[in-house]
């Protein structure tokens, strides 16, 4: 019998691990992408030696890493020379004060007690909690899908509702653990990974700095392109073709199923399934015949976006450590100005990567290569923002930071710069909005409320990826691959 074929749009992490899973089913899979290399967010460009990933900077819950390479038959620890960064994060406060994530936990005693008496017994408890919302969140809602509404409302899920504290905002919930805003922050700030303010997200988020620091922060050789490397290798070796720099026009559908997708130059490409990688809300506005599902998707709420910085610099900035964070104090309305009012805060809490202090081979000798990232509102519908005065003001406030922390010449040896805005993202990936998490993470979007992996009226369409269950971030991209592959095959009964 003549095996399915399926085509598969995008070669994003969710989409490559995804036609990885097919492949090795038995289906005859092609990736097309728009772009002329894969990983789509998780992309890294170099130039004049100096290498920048120009999206994810930090490799967490390694545990699931390990998981979904294994599903594939292969194995992280040989495809990827990682090594773990700890301190994870050096956090610097408004007034200087300075404090590192670390697992060392007698140096995490000493910083805290100093910070707030009696606060290192507030930690470990909220690391307990962490570590419990991690396990049942892992187990119970991020490594499983919702096919109808009957399996995510049971009985076993009904004391989800108090044990994972979905009702409760994580920055309250911060309060029976710790009194310093500065503790709070260090140990919320995380939920912008998920591009949410720790006063919208659900307190189950602090599974995000327990994960962190009880399995680490890991950086593999090479950049974190280095698993898109990988999955290649991994997907090629199982049989999938590719399509490079071909944009996919929109997707042929005809009653309740599709056959297939027209190319920007025209050309028709047949297939029994079609998997969409591409962001979710894009393909519905884009690809697919406009029906109600285009105004859906515009209600829907989108998770913030970030303006970023890359910095080929003639000297080396050793004093600068791998994840520097500078965490504003009015650290509320940082969130209000970014998520509400869609701008950029006037003092902005920003993230400073330096690679070459993981891996040299990412600036050339005597050299640094340095990536500053400053989270902003997504665009908004009417376009009046002024991105370019937003960019600047950005670029001024990275500089005013590094300034609080003695790097005042910074300016002075940049020989190059390539700045990202939500516009930039919008047009190299097709992210609705430029937001660079997809849509948010907010209750009402998690879960069974978060679109599925096929499409409720054509059939034989299906979709992965950050803007699906279970959400963004590169090791939910691995589960949703393979969790959008296997719904796929039995469906098909292909296996
Ligand atoms: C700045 C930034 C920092 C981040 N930091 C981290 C981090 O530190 N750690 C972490 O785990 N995660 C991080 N993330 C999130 C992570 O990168 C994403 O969640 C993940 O890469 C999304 O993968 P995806 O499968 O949804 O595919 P995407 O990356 O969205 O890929 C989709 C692909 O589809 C292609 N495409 C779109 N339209 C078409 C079309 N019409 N035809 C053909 N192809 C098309 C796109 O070009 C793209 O290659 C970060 C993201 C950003 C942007």
């Amino acid at each position: 019998m003549k095996s399915p074929s399926i085509i598969v749009i995008g070669a994003g992490v969710g989409g490559l691990a995804a036609a990885a899973h097919l492949a090795q089913a038995g289906m005859h899979v092609t990736v097309v992408e728009k772009n002329s290399r894969p990983g789509g967010r998780c992309d890294q460009f170099t130039r004049d030696g100096h290498r920048f990933d120009s999206g994810p900077t930090l490799l967490i819950m390694p545990l699931v890493y390990e998981a979904e390479f294994a599903a594939l038959g292969a194995s992280m620890q040989e495809m990827l020379d990682l090594r773990r960064v700890d301190p994870t994060y050096h956090l610097v406060f408004d007034d200087g004060r300075r404090f590192a994530l670390t697992s060392d936990l007698k140096h995490m005693q000493e910083q805290l007690e100093s910070f707030e008496p009696g606060s290192f017994r507030g930690f470990l408890r909220y690391l307990d909690e962490g570590e419990r919302h991690y396990d049942l969140a892992m187990s119970k809602l991020v490594m499983r899908d919702f096919r109808k509404a009957s399996d995510f409302f049971t009985l076993s899920n009904l004391p989800l509702l108090f044990q994972l504290k979905p009702l409760t905002r994580h920055y309250q919930n911060m309060g029976i653990y710790f009194d310093d805003p500065r503790l709070k922050a260090a140990f919320t700030f995380q939920d912008v990974y998920m591009g949410l303010s720790p006063f919208d997200a659900p307190a189950t988020f602090s599974m995000m700095p327990y994960t962190e620091l009880a399995h680490g922060v890991w950086y593999p050789k090479g950049g974190m392109y280095s698993l898109v490397e990988a999955q290649m290798e991994i997907a090629r070796s199982s049989g999938v073709e590719f399509v490079f720099g071909a944009s996919v026009e929109h997707i042929k559908v005809n009653g309740a199923s599709t056959h297939g997708v027209v190319l920007a130059d025209g050309k028709h490409l047949n297939a029994d399934v079609v998997l969409a990688n591409a962001d979710l809300p894009y393909v519905y506005q884009n690809l697919l015949p406009q029906d109600g599902m285009v105004e859906k998707m515009s209600r829907k709420r989108y998770s913030c976006s970030v303006i970023s910085f890359f910095w080929g610099v003639d000297k080396p900035y050793e004093t600068l450590s791998p994840h520097t964070l500078f965490l504003a104090d009015d650290y509320r309305e940082n969130f209000e100005s970014i998520t509400q009012d869609l701008d950029l805060p006037d003092n902005p809490s920003l993230y400073i990567h330096a690679p070459a202090r993981l891996d040299p081979g990412m600036a050339p000798p005597g050299e640094d290569t340095l990536i500053a990232i400053v989270p902003v509102g997504h665009m908004d519908e009417n376009g009046d923002q002024d991105w370019q005065q937003m960019r600047n003001q950005a670029r001024q406030a990275v500089f005013s930071r590094l300034a609080n922390i003695g790097i005042t010449d910074l300016q002075e040896h940049i020989k190059f710069e390539v700045c990202y805005t939500p516009q930039s993202w919008l047009k190299r990936y097709n992210l609705v909005k430029g937001s660079t998490h997809g849509l948010s993470h907010n209750l009402t979007q998690l879960g069974y409320f978060r679109p599925g992996n096929r499409h409720s009226r054509y059939q034989n369409l299906y979709f992965v990826g950050a803007s699906t269950h279970p959400g963004t971030g590169l090791p939910t991209a691995l589960v949703s691959g393979r969790l959008a592959a296997k719904r796929i095959t039995e469906d098909l009964g292909v296996i």
